[in-house]
């Protein structure tokens, strides 16, 4: 195969990978998004797997040994993917990615430990002892710093999301000291200073030190942000799992590597973006805060016991039926409870009757970007029925009931509260509705773990219990 048809091919992937971007922007063109992104990835893959034979015959090397590290590489992590991708529930996908950042990251540093140790294999430099390129040895510092950091601070990632993390007092909760960010600044600087050392002299003290403290920053990062801003953490990771990759890329000399992480680098950086400004928070906020992490003591499981107003579903059905207008909030509990099936039903059954019926979908409702519009398109919710948030919190006024399933911050007032930690954070504005109704299993806070006064408005009726058990009585009820 000739270095030409490799490039050839490689341009055609990239293109397959930005048409996947392209439809992975709206539900209706999705699927087609992933069947794009599945061809240029097996054309990425067999090119690479035709240019090692290539290299190696180039390098008199023996072309078994080459191709079979990679095939046996990917038979294992193709296979631990696909068995993991298979198994993992829909509520648990941010976990997942945030584990799968970390292996891009530790991938980029393994990469970034083997060029340096080998500079020659790698056909940095012509010559057994040669010292490498200043310009090789900076994007190496670069792949294997980012990477660092975004297999560490992906680690607590997993840990937060998941529940798992040892040290919280509560999910999400922020760990924060006095001195952090001046802490995370001198790190930050010894880093750099580590790496600079290291392209001018390639010095393999610097590099190793350099990397270690990547590790500890990418720790040192992640702790302090509170439970609201880990969207926004999530996508940040993604965004750094690209760049290490095309770090490392530019190195390995691999175009479609530095095409791929780019793309990654590029469109998770636009997606941290949009989802600062969906939670009307800047970049550095995020980074230098500890946003939605400081408990009430409700949450804290501390407060008196305050009244709230009940219902059964049998109550709530009645409310819904007599209305002329009805706005659907899902939230993260309408996810863990597989409830949208029950939900389109019951939206159904209602249009039936003449009542209107739109869904209200916030930014970071649920646990990934776009949650909440996959799990409806799941149950094929029509398309014209889902409102983004811009598009219906003017509505809210006018409707007579606000159902709000499973979710609690995203219809939290208290972001319209100075003081509050989630102070500035857009929500729906369900409370404007002339009814509330809310199903949840108790009166347990939400992901930023704040006690919602919503809860308690004298229009607001609470139905408790599983979302999906609860709504499916409202539709046998309606029916
Ligand atoms: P929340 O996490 O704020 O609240 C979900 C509510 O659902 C809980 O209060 C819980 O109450 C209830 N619930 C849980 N299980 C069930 C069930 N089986 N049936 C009925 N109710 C249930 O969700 P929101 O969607 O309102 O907000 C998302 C939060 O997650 C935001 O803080 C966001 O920042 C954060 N986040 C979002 C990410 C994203 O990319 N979208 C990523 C990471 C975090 P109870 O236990 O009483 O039932």
């Amino acid at each position: 195969m000739s270095m030409n048809l490799v490039t050839l091919l490689y341009l055609v992937a990239s293109v397959c990978f930005i048409q996947a971007l392209k439809g992975l922007s709206h539900p209706t063109t999705s699927i087609r998004g992933n069947l794009f992104g599945m061809i240029g990835m097996t054309i990425a893959v067999l090119t690479t797997a035709a240019l090692i034979v290539k290299l190696s015959e180039t390098a008199g090397l023996s072309t078994v040994g080459g191709l079979g590290y990679v095939l046996a590489a990917l038979v294992v992590g193709g296979g631990a993917g696909a068995v993991m991708a298979q198994r993992v529930e829909m509520t648990k996908m941010p976990e997942l990615v945030a584990f799968m950042h970390s292996m891009i990251g530790l991938a980029a540093v393994f990469i970034a430990v083997a060029a340096v140790a080998e500079p020659y294999a790698f056909q940095i430099v012509h010559t057994k002892g040669e010292l490498i390129p200043t310009g090789n040895r900076l994007e190496l510092f670069l792949g294997a710093a980012i990477g660092a950091i975004t297999f560490s601070g992906s680690v607590i990632a997993f840990g937060k999301l998941s529940g798992k993390y040892k040290f919280r007092l509560f999910q999400g909760a922020p760990v924060q000291f006095a001195g952090q960010h001046m802490l995370n600044l001198v790190l930050g600087l010894a880093t750099v200073g580590l790496g600079l050392a290291f392209m001018v002299t390639e010095n393999w003290t610097a590099f190793f030190a350099m990397l270690a403290l990547a590790f500890v920053m990418g720790v040192l990062i992640i702790i302090p942000i509170g439970g609201a801003d880990m969207p926004v953490v999530v996508s940040m990771l993604n965004s750094y799992s690209g760049w290490a990759a095309a770090g490392i890329g530019f190195s390995l000399n691999n175009a479609m590597l530095i095409i791929a992480g780019s793309l990654v680098g590029s469109s998770g950086a636009i997606l941290s973006y949009i989802m600062c400004k969906a939670m009307n928070r800047s970049f550095f906020n995020v980074i230098l805060g500890g946003f939605g992490g400081e408990a009430t003591t409700a949450a804290a499981g501390g407060q008196v016991q305050r009244n709230v107003k009940s219902g059964s579903a049998d109550d709530a059905a009645f409310v819904l039926s007599n209305a002329e207008t009805v706005v659907i909030v899902p939230g993260y509990g309408l996810a863990v409870a597989r409830a949208q099936h029950a939900v389109k039903e019951l939206a159904a059954k209602l249009t039936e009757k003449g009542v209107t019926v739109k869904y209200a979908i916030h930014p970071v409702a649920g646990r990934m970007p776009g949650h909440m519009n996959v799990l409806l398109a799941e149950a094929e919710v029509p398309y014209d029925q889902v409102f983004e948030m811009e598009d219906i919190n003017g509505e809210f006024g006018q409707a007579d009931v606000a159902i709000i399933l499973g979710a609690n911050d995203v219809v939290n007032p208290a972001a319209h509260v100075k003081g509050s930690p989630i102070y500035g954070m857009p929500i729906l504005e369900a409370y404007k509705a002339k009814t509330v109704i809310v199903n949840k299993r108790s009166m347990a806070a939400g992901y930023a773990g704040l006690d919602n006064e919503l809860f308690y408005m004298d229009k607001t009726m609470m139905v408790f219990g599983d979302a999906k058990k609860v709504v499916e009585d409202m539709v046998k009820a309606v029916e």
